[in-house]
């Protein structure tokens, strides 16, 4: 039996009654437990046709997803049992409804706009929990992006008339579809007054006022046409309020105006850059300053200066320069460890050192964890797993008994 389908006449019927025509465990669902229902009539919109479905109550069940089967049936997913013939007051979420007929019926009229002024044709349509797409046939540019949005919401303001009829597919033949319907048999055209005539199975507005606003919010190349998302009425303004406070608080940590922003952001960055620059010289420097202290705590092992320290506030930049400069000293095997946990380690080596700095490295790695790698004068890791305590006693061992 096809269940009655009160929306495709009245979509704004929020509540309605109906005769439980069977309820049984949802199979195809594990825990928590949920029943398949169906209805003699019903308001609920199954998921079709891009557009989500309806939830809401049946009785002290809640709606958790609506699906239609090959039959015609709708089919409500609940979370709790009802009696096969019982009556049951169904009642649909009607923000969650309402914000679907804004998205959809703002659908038609930019798809319209796009294909009036452009002969681009919508090829899908997608209406999301939070954004709604279109897919165009052919690429867009900025200016024809921004004439359809205007053209669109020149018809929202018009508060044109959006109607439902029922025709026959000969008589649907002989009228100017903008797409080309899918199915067979009797469609569901919806017209949006002089403007846009769809066959169509989704829920609208009455009134094309009802959509509110259509918005852009961005597009992009999309398989050799374009992807463009948008917004009506309701999701509108909630991104609206979004991205003023964004912006908001962006432009109160730069002292910009929303025009100043990209351009200022830029500059900003390449500030930041310049300073990384000139930082990353200023260390270098230092370390190599810093090296000759190094030097003088080293102790002599042989031939061979051993010096091993935990450093704090250098980057592996840093270490890796003063670990570098102390290795010029000849005979020098400097082993440099980051202060904090896990560790940043630098082996600089002399040749007269004669010690391997990959192989003196890849001992580390092998007791403390981390990875690096290098050669056999200068080698680098990092995620030493160990206090400096441990790893400074560690690495002096290693260059005074060996492996
Ligand atoms: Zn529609």
């Amino acid at each position: 039996m096809t269940t009655e389908r009160l929306y495709y006449t009245d979509a704004y019927r929020a509540t309605f009654d109906a005769r439980v025509v069977t309820c049984a465990p949802n199979a195809a669902s594990g825990a928590p437990a949920s029943y398949l229902v169906e209805l003699d009539v019903t308001a609920f919109y199954p998921t079709s046709g891009g557009q989500p479905f309806d939830t809401g109550t049946l009785g002290d069940a809640r709606v958790i997803d609506v699906t239609d089967d090959e039959d015609g049936r709708v089919l409500h997913v609940v979370d709790a049992s009802l009696t096969t013939g019982d009556r049951v007051t169904g009642t649909i979420d009607w923000h969650r409804r309402f914000e679907h007929m804004q998205q959809h019926t703002g659908q038609h009229v930019l798809s319209a706009a796009f294909d009036r002024l452009y002969a681009n044709r919508t090829e899908s349509f997608h209406l999301g929990a939070d954004s709604c797409s279109i897919d165009l046939a052919r690429e867009m540019s900025a200016r024809e992006v921004a004439a359809a949005v205007d053209e669109a919401n020149r018809v929202v303001w018009e508060d044109r008339p959006v109607t439902v009829r029922f025709v026959s597919a000969e008589e649907a033949a002989a009228l100017p579809l903008r797409k080309e319907p899918a199915r067979q048999g009797m469609l569901r055209l919806v017209e949006v007054a002089d403007f846009d005539l769809s066959a169509c199975g989704g829920t609208h507005v009455a009134r094309t006022g009802g959509i509110g606003i259509i918005v852009v919010s961005g597009w992009e190349k999309f398989r050799g046409g374009s992807r463009v998302q948008f917004l009506c009425g309701v999701r509108a303004r909630r991104r609206f309020d979004l991205w003023r406070d964004a912006l908001a608080a962006t432009m109160k940590h730069l002292s910009l105006s929303p025009e100043e922003l990209a351009a200022g952001i830029e500059r900003l960055q390449a500030e930041s850059k310049s300073l990384q620059r000139s930082l990353r010289a200023a260390n270098e420097k230092l370390a190599v300053h810093e090296a000759r202290g190094l030097v003088g705590r080293g102790t002599r092992f042989g031939q061979r200066l051993v010096i091993v320290e935990a450093v704090p506030d250098l980057d592996a930049a840093g270490l890796k320069a003063m670990a570098v400069a102390a290795a010029a000293e000849p005979g020098a095997a400097a082993i440099l460890f980051s202060a904090q946990s896990p560790a940043l380690v630098v082996v600089a080596c002399h040749t007269a050192a004669e010690v391997d700095a990959a192989a003196t490295l890849k001992a580390l790695i092998a007791r403390f964890g981390g990875k690096g790698g290098g050669k056999p004068d200068l080698a680098q890791g990092g995620g030493l797993d160990a206090s400096s305590d441990t790893l400074v006693a560690a690495a002096r061992k290693l260059l005074e008994v060996g492996f």
